[in-house]
């Protein structure tokens, strides 16, 4: 199941961004949207969860 990171770098200040959102009932789903808030500039990063996730890497479970 995709997880989003729990700190990201912020596009701005290069201060941390902390997740600020809950992941869906069912999981993430591509084009669902993460937020993240930075602790410096508190700016809000909204991303989406990306189409292509690579299973092939990710952990067999
Ligand atoms: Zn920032």
């Amino acid at each position: 199941m995709f997880e989003p990171d729990r700190v990201i770098t912020c596009i701005d200040c290069g201060g941390r961004a902390h997740l600020n959102c809950y992941a869906p009932e069912d999981g993430w789903a591509p084009g669902d949207v993460t937020v993240y808030r930075c602790e410096d500039c508190l700016d809000a990063w909204y991303l989406e969860v990306p189409e292509e996730i690579d299973w092939e890497r990710g952990r067999p479970d």
